[in-house]
């Protein structure tokens, strides 16, 4: 875990979900662990994003050559406008599209309601190599589903478990999870909806059952801090990432992932030719 450039302490170290923290006391304006601006965070972004597209190459390149099963998945959670399409965008966007295996989870079709919750979200992990995204996931059955109670609560309250084992599963199989927590504030979020009517552009974005979940905060608050106190674990921990300054956020998960990516200390695969017959074998070609 190292410290880049305009980070006082790694983005990991100060962005980790601890015993004491409290969804409703977050600054969700701050940029913890940064210093520096919006400028020095937009050229980081563009540098950063460098890095992290060759380490996904990296990977990808590495399942070539190996049995062993290694990907990253990357969770992202939050309340819409949170801005989670901006990391995908922004973020993923760097990465070459090959190596992504991208998900989103909406309300589940009647199909996916016959399955267990995790049936369509273990159709999308990411394969071998892969840097998978997940906008959305199974943590919307212990959220949105806990706020509306749309299964009893005894069913629900099963689920933390049962996800924690699901998760020790997935990284005992070789993926790293990388979980990212969004928050904006209420007054942000407003603004940020105000913005989508305000724009023909946005309107496609619009969904008046955002408005009405925003009544329903304090119960999404709570539901987030149970989901963070009790999911958060050794081998999957929660990052929680402020959400209102989109340039912090867009960031903070490049570091996420390339210090995740950095851990598993993948090299290039070695030659499985004889490089220097190669050379003289094209030069004469
Ligand atoms: P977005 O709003 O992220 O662009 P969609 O409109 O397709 O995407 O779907 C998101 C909606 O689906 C959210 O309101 C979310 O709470 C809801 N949703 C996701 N998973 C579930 C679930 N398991 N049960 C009920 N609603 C869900």
């Amino acid at each position: 875990m190292g410290t880049s450039e305009g980070w006082l302490i790694p983005t990991a170290k100060a962005l980790r979900v601890t015993s004491t923290t409290r969804v409703g006391e977050l600054d969700t304006n701050g940029t913890p662990g940064f210093e520096g601006g919006k400028s020095l965070g937009a050229r980081l972004l563009e540098e950063r994003g460098a890095v992290l597209s060759e380490l996904q190459e990296k990977l990808f390149a590495c399942a070539r050559t190996t049995d062993e099963h290694r990907s990253v998945l990357l969770v992202l959670q939050g309340m819409d406008t949170a801005g989670k399409g901006g990391v995908v965008r922004h973020v993923i966007g760097h990465v070459d599209p090959q190596g992504v295996d991208h998900a989103s989870f909406g309300v589940p079709t009647p199909e996916e309601k016959r399955h267990h919750y995790l049936w369509r979200v273990r159709r999308e992990l990411p394969r071998k190599g892969q840097l998978g995204v997940f906008d959305r996931s199974h943590y919307e059955d212990v959220l949105v589903v806990r706020v509306h109670d749309l299964v009893p609560r005894t069913e629900w309250e099963a689920r933390y478990d049962e996800i924690n084992a699901f998760e020790r599963d997935l990284v005992d199989s070789g993926t790293t999870l990388v979980k990212v927590a969004m928050f904006v504030s209420l007054d942000e979020q407003k603004a940020r909806l105000a913005e989508r009517l305000d724009r023909p552009d946005k309107y496609w974005k619009y969904n008046p059952g955002d408005v009405t979940e925003r009544g329903f905060w304090p119960r999404y608050q709570e539901a987030y801090q149970a989901m963070l106190d009790r999911t958060s674990t050794e081998h999957a921990p929660w990052f929680v990432v402020p959400s209102d300054r989109k340039w912090y956020t867009r960031l903070a998960v490049t570091e996420l992932l390339i210090d995740a990516l950095e851990r598993l200390e993948l090299s290039w695969p070695p030659a499985d030719f004889d490089v220097e017959a190669e050379k003289l074998r094209l030069a004469r070609s």
